[in-house]
C-alpha cells in the first residue's frame, strides 16, 4: 500500500448481505470503512421481494463477524432453524447491523464510477499506489468524490435480471408488452398483484428456485376461491429430466429442495403445463391483447395474459468500465472463480468456498463478491458472500494465513446432471456431463428421482 492510500477507508458498494458481512468482517479487523448503499435502507434487494421465503434457515443467512457486532447489542437472534422470509432478512438482521455501524453506512448514495485517481484504464504509471476515486449520486441530486485504499463491490445483480429471450438480449416486443411482464416472483398477498394473476393464464419462463416459486404460489391461487381458473405455462429451454425439479430430498439445504417438489406438484397437479425445449424470439399480442409466445423454431404458444421471466441475473459492470477487470468471458464472474461455479461444468451444483485469491483482479485492491461475484452463475449462497469479504478482509489486514484458510463447508444440491438450483440461465442446455452420472428421464406425474452426487 502507497503512503497516499494508507490513511483512505476501504469502500464498500452495496449494503445489502454481503457488504454489511464485509462491513463487519472490515470493523472486527479495525480497518476503516465506508457503505455507499443505493436505496434509503439496509437490505434493499431482499425488501424487494420481502414476500418470498428464503430456503436458507436463519442461521445460514448471518454472518458470524456481524453476530459478534450485534450481539452486545440486545439483537434478539431469529430461531436458528427458523426460515426468513426477504423481508424478514432485511428487517430483523440487516437493518440493525447497518444501524449498529453508523454514519459509516451511507444510504441513498448510488456508485457511478470507478477509477483510479489520474489514471484511466490504459495507463500504467504507478497504478497501484494511486487511490480510488468513486463517483457517488445522492439522492438529492448531489454528486460527491470517495477516494479509498480498496474497493469491495458488493453491489448484487437484482436491479439487472435477464431478458426473456433465448439469445440474452429482449426478445422482439418484450419491450412493448412491458406492462403485462414481470420480472420477480409476484407477492400474490397484495390485492392488486392477486387480482392481476386471479384466474388468469400466465406464462413462467425459466427454471430456477424463482420459477419453482411462482409455479407453486400460483398453483396456491388456483386452488383458491378467488383464484379459480389460474393457470400457468411452464416455458423451459431444455427437455424435463431428473434434474429439472432440483434434489429434491436429497438437496442438503431440504427448504430449497422442497421448492422444486412444490413446483412439480404444481405440474402433476394440472396447475401447470410444461412447454419444452422452447428459445423464446419474439412475443406478439393477439387481437384480444393477449401476449403469444413464439419460438425460434416458428412455434406459437396458445396466448396469455401474463408473463413472468425468471431467466436469471447478471452483473451491472458499467460503473466498472475503468478498472482492470479479469472476468470470464461466459460467466462474468473472477477468471479463477469461474471454472469453481461454471453450471457448465458443475451439474451437481456443488460449489467450492473460496476467497481474496480468487476473488483477485489485474486491478489490484478491487473485489466483486456477494452475489455480483457469481456473474451470471445461478448457485450463489449469502454463506459463500460471507466467507468471501472474510478472506478479504483478512487480507487487507495482511493477516494472510486467515485470508487463504477456508472456513466454510457448503452444502449440496443433490441435483446431478443441470445446476437446477437457482434463477437458471440455463446454460446447461443438455443434462447429462458434470461431475455426476447421466440423470434418468423423468415422467410428469412420476415420482421425483432423488439421488446425491
Ligand atoms: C428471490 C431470492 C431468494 C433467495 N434466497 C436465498 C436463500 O434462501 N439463501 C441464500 O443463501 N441466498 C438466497 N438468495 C441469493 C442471495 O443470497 C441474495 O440474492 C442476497 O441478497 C445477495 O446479497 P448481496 O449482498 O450479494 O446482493 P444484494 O442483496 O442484491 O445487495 C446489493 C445492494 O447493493 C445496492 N446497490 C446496487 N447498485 C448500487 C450502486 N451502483 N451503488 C450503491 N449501491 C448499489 C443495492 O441497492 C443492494 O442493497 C436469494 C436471492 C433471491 C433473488
Amino acid at each position: 500500500m502507497s503512503q497516499t492510500t494508507t490513511n483512505l477507508p476501504v469502500v464498500v458498494i452495496g449494503a445489502g448481505p454481503a457488504g454489511l458481512a464485509a462491513a463487519a468482517h472490515l470493523e472486527d479487523r479495525s480497518l476503516d470503512f465506508l457503505v455507499l448503499e443505493a436505496g434509503p435502507h439496509a437490505g434493499a434487494a431482499p425488501r424487494d421481494w420481502a414476500h418470498v421465503r428464503l430456503f436458507s434457515r436463519w442461521d445460514e443467512v448471518v454472518d458470524p463477524a456481524a453476530e459478534k457486532l450485534l450481539a452486545p447489542t440486545g439483537w434478539v437472534k431469529p430461531d436458528a432453524a427458523s426460515y426468513p422470509t426477504g423481508g424478514d432478512w432485511a428487517e430483523l438482521y440487516l437493518q440493525p447491523l447497518a444501524d449498529i455501524l453508523g454514519d459509516r453506512v451511507r444510504f441513498g448514495a448510488r456508485v457511478t464510477g470507478v477509477s483510479r485517481t489520474g489514471r484511466d484504464r490504459i495507463v500504467d504509471a504507478d497504478r497501484d499506489a494511486q487511490p480510488f476515486v468513486i463517483h457517488v449520486e445522492h439522492a438529492d441530486g448531489l454528486e460527491e468524490r470517495v477516494f479509498a485504499r480498496a474497493v469491495i463491490d458488493a453491489s448484487g445483480t437484482w436491479s439487472t435480471p435477464s431478458p426473456a429471450g433465448a439469445g440474452g438480449l429482449h426478445a422482439l416486443g418484450e419491450k412493448a408488452a412491458a406492462d403485462r411482464i414481470a420480472y420477480r416472483v409476484p407477492d400474490l398477498k397484495d390485492p392488486a398483484v392477486r387480482a392481476r394473476y386471479a384466474g388468469k393464464r400466465t406464462a413462467i419462463i425459466g427454471s430456477g428456485a424463482s420459477a419453482f416459486t411462482a409455479l407453486a404460489h400460483l398453483a396456491d391461487l388456483a386452488r383458491t376461491d378467488d383464484g379459480t381458473g389460474t393457470h400457468a405455462t411452464w416455458i423451459l429451454r431444455r427437455g424435463i429430466s431428473g434434474s429439472t425439479f432440483g434434489g429434491g430430498e436429497a438437496d442438503q439445504l431440504p427448504a430449497r429442495g422442497a421448492l422444486g417438489l412444490a413446483a412439480k406438484a404444481a405440474v402433476d397437479g394440472g396447475y401447470a403445463d410444461a412447454v419444452t425445449g422452447f428459445r423464446t424470439d419474439a412475443i406478439e399480442r393477439d387481437a384480444d391483447g393477449r401476449l403469444v409466445l413464439i419460438g425460434e423454431d416458428g412455434r406459437r404458444l396458445d396466448p396469455v395474459d401474463e408473463v413472468i421471466v425468471l431467466t436469471g441475473f447478471r452483473p451491472d459492470l458499467s460503473f466498472l468500465d475503468e478498472l482492470r477487470l479479469g472476468l470470464d468471458e461466459r460467466l462474468q464472474a473472477p477468471l479463477a472463480l469461474a471454472p469453481l461455479i461454471d453450471p457448465n461444468q458443475h451439474s451437481c451444483g456443488t460449489v467450492y468456498p473460496h476467497g481474496q485469491a480468487e476473488l483477485s483482479h489485474p486491478e489490484k485492491d478491487v473485489y466483486l463478491v456477494g452475489m455480483k461475484s457469481y456473474g451470471r452463475a445461478p448457485t450463489f449462497l449469502a454463506m459463500t458472500g460471507y466467507e468471501q469479504v472474510r478472506s478479504i478482509a483478512a487480507h487487507l489486514a495482511g493477516d494472510q494465513e486467515a485470508a487463504e484458510r477456508v472456513e466454510l463447508t457448503l452444502p449440496e444440491t443433490g441435483v446431478c446432471g443441470g445446476a437446477g438450483l437457482f434463477d437458471q440461465p440455463e446454460t446447461t442446455e443438455q443434462s447429462g456431463g458434470g461431475c455426476c452420472a447421466a440423470p434418468a428421464t423423468l415422467t410428469i406425474g412420476a415420482p421425483a428421482t432423488s439421488g446425491g452426487c
